[in-house]
């Protein structure tokens, strides 16, 4: 249910009249040469579409009206070739509603000191024209990706392809819907929120329906629909109960909901163990087995977490490793061994485990339903991140921390859901003080796909603050930068 290739970034090149029709004709040129180059690097998922050099306010205020138009243009990545006297480019940034990346490059990667002479010169200035337009962008206050470097470079390709997922997922939230199965766990604060601001400032909303709205689904399934999911399931995990009944109530459940989700066009869902009135088991292998196909999901009614895993699909789609719902659960607090287990009720996403996952059937404790069936599973280890967006009253907050994920000391024979162990960076207790200071959330999108630079460039997107809480964050810094936040956010408004 996810396809970048539908999607396309254009690749916008400045300049003015100064130089005359044939300079103007090698910087066309040359400009089609690094969009080629672009567009046939493996790092970068979707098209990247040549644009002809713009030399005026006109065609520069056209360009971008083009662009805010054309749904599939998920961003622009410009770049100055020559010098672009940057008052032209103020008409077309005042209305640009699309992500944009200032790409530092140019042409040439060497001085050729033997040949260089003033025509060399004149044709290419990215080192002052880049300096122009970087001014007008400040001057207009335009948060941005500044990429810097020669455009053959990897490391170059490479974070314009981050850049370009984030920007594809920014594009899949303008008009999403999150289907919200009934309300919030009663009096929890984090997982709530302003949902009108919200789809102001996102881009999607967040309709919410009653269970028996679900169930009727639920209960609508065709019995030869739940024995073919039957065998899929079969095929797929190793079943270890007996429990018969309770993975086919599960199987019906997941039909229903997945039918639910098709029909009404939704891209992510919320459940609410409190809230399941007519269905019989709290859904686990179906939002699990959902959210592998690409759904994000927030469980307890928390929709901000649920668009958050959504987006983080979207940026790691067609990467390795997976990306889940996840919730920071229980600590190994030996002082020189300290991380944390994540895991949930039932719904992790089994695009992380490491391995055949296990189909199973356990009571859930809470939530007075019949027993949940579940996948089990292990997770591989190495790089992952958290990542949450928190609703501050006055503004939404994204956190994010990057850990490693590693390996369990032993098995752990008696939990009965899917888990992850991770040592946040710089350390559980840097980290974990910082989150709450911050005030993050104890559910979180998980990715071993997605990395802090993908989550960052979202935010800047958004338009929101994001706190990176890693190696190089120490508590005493970290608190100045929240109040210095305070004081920004407040005078935001007027800027
Ligand atoms: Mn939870």
């Amino acid at each position: 249910m996810i396809n970048l290739d539908q999607y396309e970034v254009w690749f916008v090149t400045g300049s003015q009249h100064l130089y005359g029709d044939e300079a103007l004709k090698q910087v066309d040129e040359d400009s089609k040469i690094i969009a080629e180059a672009l567009d046939k690097s493996d790092d970068i998922p979707v098209n990247v579409v040549f644009k002809p050099v713009l030399t005026t306010p006109e065609a520069i205020k056209n360009l971008i009206v083009d662009a805010n138009n054309e749904e599939n243009c998920v961003g622009l990545i410009t770049w100055m070739h020559t010098f672009s006297p940057a008052q032209m480019w103020i008409p077309g940034l005042k209305i640009l509603d699309k992500p944009l990346v200032h790409l530092h490059t140019q042409f040439n990667e060497k001085i050729p000191y033997e040949s260089i002479d003033m025509d060399f010169m004149n044709l290419n200035q990215s080192a002052h024209g880049g300096r122009e337009y970087g001014f007008m962008l400040s001057r207009m206050r335009m948060d941005r990706k500044v990429v810097v470097g020669h455009y053959k470079n990897d490391k170059v390709q490479k974070q314009l392809g981050t850049w370009t997922r984030s920007a594809c997922a920014w594009a899949d939230w303008q008009g999403m819907k999150v289907a919200r199965f009934g309300d919030n766990m009663r009096n929890v604060a984090v997982t709530e929120g302003d949902k009108v601001e919200a789809n102001i400032q996102f881009g999607y909303s967040v309709p919410g329906y009653g269970v028996g709205d679900l169930v009727a689904k639920v209960d609508a399934v065709a019995e030869s629909d739940i024995k073919a999911l039957l065998a899929d399931y079969e095929k797929e995990y190793n079943i270890n109960t007996e429990a018969q009944d309770s993975i086919k109530e599960a199987a019906r459940i997941e039909l229903g909901m997945r039918a639910f989700l098709e029909e009404g066009g939704f891209k992510a869902f919320t459940t609410n163990f409190e809230n399941l009135y007519g269905l019989k088991q709290l859904p686990g292998i179906a939002v699990q087995r959902l959210m592998a196909d690409g759904y994000g999901f927030g469980a307890e009614g928390d929709w901000k977490t649920a668009a958050l895993v959504r987006a983080m699909k979207v940026m790691s789609s067609g990467l390795e490793g997976g990306t889940s719902f996840m919730e920071f659960y229980t600590y190994n607090l030996e002082e020189d061994n300290m991380n944390v287990l994540g895991a949930h009720m039932l719904e992790l996403c089994p695009s992380i485990a490491s391995e055949k996952p296990e189909l199973d059937v356990y009571p859930l404790g809470i939530g007075g339903k019949n027993d949940p069936a579940r996948l089990i599973f292990n997770t591989n280890t190495g790089p992952g991140v958290n990542a949450t967006i928190m609703d501050m009253g006055n503004r939404f907050r994204m956190l994010i921390n990057p850990c490693d994920v590693i390996e369990p000391k032993a098995d752990l024979p008696n939990l009965p859901v899917a888990r992850v162990l991770w040592e946040p960076k710089p350390s559980l207790e840097v980290e974990s003080a910082a989150w709450i200071l911050a005030g993050g959330t104890h559910h979180t999108g998980f990715s071993m796909a997605v990395n802090t630079e993908h989550l960052e460039d979202f935010a800047t997107m958004a338009g929101i603050e994001a706190l990176i809480i890693d190696d190089d964050t120490n508590i005493r810094d970290f608190k100045k930068e929240l109040k210095w936040n305070e004081l920004y956010y407040a005078y935001k408004q007027g800027m």
